[in-house]
C-alpha cells in the first residue's frame, strides 16, 4: 500500500522520473535498469536480499490519464526449503502492468496508483507483484523427501533409511522416551 505521504527518495532505483514524457499521451520511452532491491521484500521462508540486483525492462507511456508501466522485473531469490532446510537461490521475473494517474484524473480513485509530481513509485507495485509470485512453500526440487520426522537425517542423501537401524546417539534418548510411552 502507498502511503500518500510517503516522501519518494528520488535517488532510489525504483523511483522513476516522468519528466521527459511532457504530459503528452502518446510519448513513450523504454528503460532498462539495474537497481539495487529494497529491504525486507519477500516473506518468511524466501525473499529477495536487500541490495541484490534487481532488473527493470520498461516501457513508460504517457496516457491520458496519466503514465502506463509495462515490462519485466528479474529479481534474486534466497531461501530455504520447507521440508530440508537446504539453502534455495534462485531467480523470478514479474510482469509488471500498472496505470499511475495524474491527480485528480477521472481514472484515479483510492486503489489506483497515482504520480507524485513527476514521479512514480514503483516499489510497492513491484512488492505487490513479486510476493504474489513467491511460493508459499518452496522446495529444493519437487520431489524433496524432507528429513526423517523421528531422527531428523536428510532423506535426500540417503536410498533407504528405516529405524530398525541402529539411531543417532543424539537422538537414541528421546526414541526411547517417545517408544515407551507409546507402549505401556
Ligand atoms: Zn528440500
Ligand atoms: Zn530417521
Amino acid at each position: 500500500m502507498t502511503s500518500p505521504h510517503r516522501r519518494l527518495d528520488r535517488r532510489s532505483g525504483l523511483v522513476l522520473d516522468t519528466h521527459d514524457l511532457r504530459r503528452r499521451a502518446g510519448e513513450l520511452r523504454t528503460l532498462q535498469s539495474t537497481v539495487m532491491a529494497p529491504h525486507e521484500l519477500g516473506i518468511a521462508v524466501i525473499r529477495v536480499p536487500e541490495g541484490s540486483p534487481l532488473e527493470l525492462d520498461l516501457r513508460l507511456e504517457a496516457v491520458v490519464e496519466g503514465v502506463l508501466v509495462t515490462g519485466t522485473a528479474l529479481v534474486q531469490l534466497e531461501g530455504e526449503c520447507v521440508r530440508c532446510l537446504t539453502p534455495i537461490s534462485d531467480e523470478l521475473e514479474v510482469d509488471v502492468q500498472e496505470l499511475f494517474t495524474y491527480p485528480g484524473s477521472e481514472a484515479s480513485d483510492e486503489e489506483a496508483s497515482h504520480l507524485d509530481g513527476e514521479l512514480i513509485d514503483l516499489e510497492p507495485v513491484l512488492r505487490d507483484a513479486i510476493v504474489l509470485e513467491l511460493p508459499f512453500q518452496p522446495l529444493c526440487r519437487p520431489d524433496c523427501r524432507g528429513l526423517c520426522p523421528e531422527c531428523g537425517l536428510d532423506l535426500n542423501t540417503v536410498t533407504e533409511h528405516d529405524h530398525d537401524d541402529a539411531v543417532d546417539p543424539r537422538w537414541s534418548k528421546l526414541t526411547q522416551f517417545e517408544s515407551g510411552a507409546e507402549t505401556p
